[in-house]
């Protein structure tokens, strides 16, 4: 495989949870953009303290920054026979630097979109926490930890809800997903390179129908 697999869905569809699938099982690694900003909360420094702000509040990060995150990330050695990229691009911007980087690179790329109904977005979103150990994804609703509020990996890592995770900044983020990433949909799919799969239902499922694709 040498391909660049972009996952694209709304904030709740799934992506980082079938990437972290994706990876465990089939040893692809998964780039994400979010948890890699995430990571950068544990510094004090002004880039750090800008990005955490915006990222509270919902919005985007600069295209710039974004795009030199992930050329930094990609271009070690375990990226060299593909990886899945989870958030990103998000941007039209994004997506025709991403074009550059992967012809440097010598690589396709394959777009997936994951759609899952509006509906179900925001009960995803407000019930999900995770493992600030390890980064397990769960849901109170729909894949609840063993023992509430633990990681059941993690037992004494005590599961976090994300700053953005709130009605405020969700309805934030799922409007800039419609203006800004959801048109790259047409972008790909008018390149014959969009595969879409329905992100509703069994995790398993689900997993069986990307796991096909790629
Ligand atoms: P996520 O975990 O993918 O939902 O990302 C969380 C937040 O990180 C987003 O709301 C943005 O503030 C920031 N972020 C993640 N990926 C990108 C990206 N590709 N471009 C700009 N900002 C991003």
């Amino acid at each position: 495989m040498n391909k660049i697999i972009v996952l694209i869905g709304a904030p709740g569809a799934g992506k980082g949870t079938q990437a972290r699938l994706l990876q465990e099982r089939r040893g692809i690694p998964q780039i994400s953009t979010g948890d890699m900003f995430r990571e950068m909360k544990t510094l004090d420094t002004p880039l750090a303290r800008e990005v955490q702000e915006i990222m509270a509040s919902g919005k985007l990060i600069s295209d710039d920054i974004t795009f030199k995150i992930v050329q930094d990330r990609t271009s070690r050695d375990d990226c060299k026979n593909g990886y899945i990229l989870d958030g990103y691009p998000r941007t039209a911007v994004q997506a025709e630097q991403l074009e550059a980087l992967a012809a440097e690179q010598t690589k396709v790329i394959q777009a997936i979109e994951v759609d899952v109904p509006r509906e179900e977005l925001m009960r995803r979103l407000t019930g999900r926490r995770s493992c600030p150990s390890c980064g397990e994804i769960y849901n109170v609703y729909s894949k609840p930890p063993k023992v509430e509020g633990r990681c059941d990996l993690h037992p004494d890592a005590e599961l976090v809800h994300r700053a953005d995770d709130n009605e405020e900044s969700v309805s934030t983020r799922l409007a800039t997903y419609d203006e800004q990433t959801a048109p790259l949909i047409e972008y790909y799919e008018k390149s014959g390179r969009l595969n879409k799969i329905d992100g509703r239902g069994e995790l398993e499922e689900i997993y069986a129908a990307l796991d096909k694709l790629i």
